[in-house]
């Protein structure tokens, strides 16, 4: 363990020692008064990648120059964009390629899975889901449940405990367990938006499988944050968007995995397309939808080609860098700046209260620090904004924070705990 001091010296050493160091002069930085701006909220909108406007380029002149023969002559033709995609997304979630599919957007995708992984019937009506989950899951679960007639006291949500701000997992297991044969679908979102906590999937899926449920999660805020292994974890699906961790843009793609023991089961009930048709005759154009094998076979409609392109100029980042180098540095990155947080805290104590509500275990956490604010929060939030630095305020009282591996430095985190304290006083 590397004893951290709070100093412009030591962050620069770090950063020095960083192997990933370079990535960094591959993004755009936002800038703030001429100087790039203190950024750390890749985890809602990932910085745009210097190559995504010449990959995104290609595809306008390909378009200019081809017209509708783009589809077959482009240099990466459209009809296949996505498969542009395939091995990258498999390698960053743990994935086997025909488990996972870059297609549509989040909210869309997570609908369309449920189509097909929330089949309640007799008895195994519930779904199980956190408290707190991102408002747009909740929305789904809600209208999911309303979708089968079915009311909504068969949505489980767990809480934290009474005093805590972090739910338990062995309060998950144990609801899991309690609910048993009434459970159909446990879906979570894998790392929790507003805390930051990382669920144990692989625990959350077995316990789940155990009692006859499927188990999909929400990975928004684990793609390209955490050392996903989606396949070995046994997860059924998941679904994440392309455009906090993972840079591709603003509304960007998602990708989807569905796990391969649901990938030659053409009866599952699903909201067909025909860009999930068996791609050999899809041209054929015949009637009776007969869908590709594994997840490619959730397509619906042709691909978006500029945010596909956006999507694979990020990716290649992310496979040159690889997520065991950017995970060995966002846990170095992210006990930096929650030990500068400590220090500055501590020695301002009588002016302002920060509890970091995050989990300290680097296991059960990524990239994102939340920070409830004692007393005034809005304030000191607005003064770090005045100082360049981009975060996240959620109401009542908590700054969201995220160090991200591929762009941020040890610097920026130094600057931040400069900025915090001159904000406090
Ligand atoms: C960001 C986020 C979303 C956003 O959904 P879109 O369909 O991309 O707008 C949904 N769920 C979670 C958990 C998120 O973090």
């Amino acid at each position: 363990m590397v004893s951290f001091e709070n100093t412009l010296s030591f962050a620069q050493k770090m950063d020095d020692a960083d192997p990933l160091k370079n990535f960094r002069n591959q993004f755009h930085f936002p800038t703030f008064n001429d100087k790039p701006c203190c950024y750390l909220t890749g985890n809602s909108l990932g910085l745009q990648p210097k190559n995504t406007a010449k990959y995104i380029t290609e595809e306008l002149d390909a378009w200019a120059a081809l017209g509708v023969e783009g589809h077959f002559m482009a240099k990466r033709p459209w009809y296949a964009y996505h498969e542009n995609l395939t091995a990258y997304t498999a390698e960053i979630v743990g994935a086997k390629p025909i488990e996972v599919v870059v297609t549509h957007s989040l909210t869309t995708n997570i609908h369309l899975l449920m189509v097909s992984f929330y089949r309640p019937s007799g008895k195994r009506t519930k779904i199980l889901c956190e408290a707190k989950a991102f408002p747009s899951d909740q929305y789904v679960l809600e209208s999911q449940i309303k979708f089968h007639k079915l009311s909504l006291e068969n949505l489980v949500e767990v809480h934290p405990r009474e005093g805590e701000h972090l739910i338990r997992e062995t309060d998950i297991l144990a609801k899991i367990e309690e609910l048993g044969e009434e459970l159909a679908l446990v879906m979570i979102g894998g790392v929790n938006y507003y805390t930051g906590q990382l669920f144990d999937m692989k625990k959350i899926t077995e316990v789940g499988h155990s009692v006859g449920a499927i188990v999909g999660f929400d990975l928004a805020h684990a793609a390209g944050n955490i050392n996903l292994k989606l396949h070995d974890w046994n997860i059924d699906f998941g679904a994440w968007c392309g455009y906090k961790y993972l840079n591709s843009s603003p509304g960007g793609v998602s990708g989807i995995f569905i796990h391969e023991r649901h990938a030659n089961k053409p009866e599952l009930p699903r909201f067909a397309g025909w860009w999930g048709y068996n791609k050999e005759s899809r041209f054929k154009m015949e009637p009776g939808f007969v869908p590709m094998p594994g997840a490619e076979g959730w397509q619906l409609s042709n691909a978006p080609i500029f945010g596909m392109a956006a999507h694979l100029a990020a990716l290649e980042l992310f496979h040159k860098a690889g997520m065991g180098q950017i995970g060995k540095k966002r846990d170095l990155l992210t006990a930096f700046l929650e030990f500068i947080i400590h220090d500055v805290s501590e020695r301002n104590k009588e002016h302002c209260a920060f509890e970091i509500i995050t989990p300290t275990d680097k296991r059960r956490r990524g990239s994102q620090l939340s920070i409830l604010v004692h007393g005034k929060g809005k304030s000191l939030f607005d003064k770090l904004s005045a100082e360049g630095v981009l975060a996240d305020w959620r109401e009542p009282n908590v700054i969201r924070i995220a160090p991200v591996p591929l762009y941020n430095s040890f610097t920026d985190c130094y600057w931040f705990g400069q900025y915090l304290e001159k904000s406090i006083l």
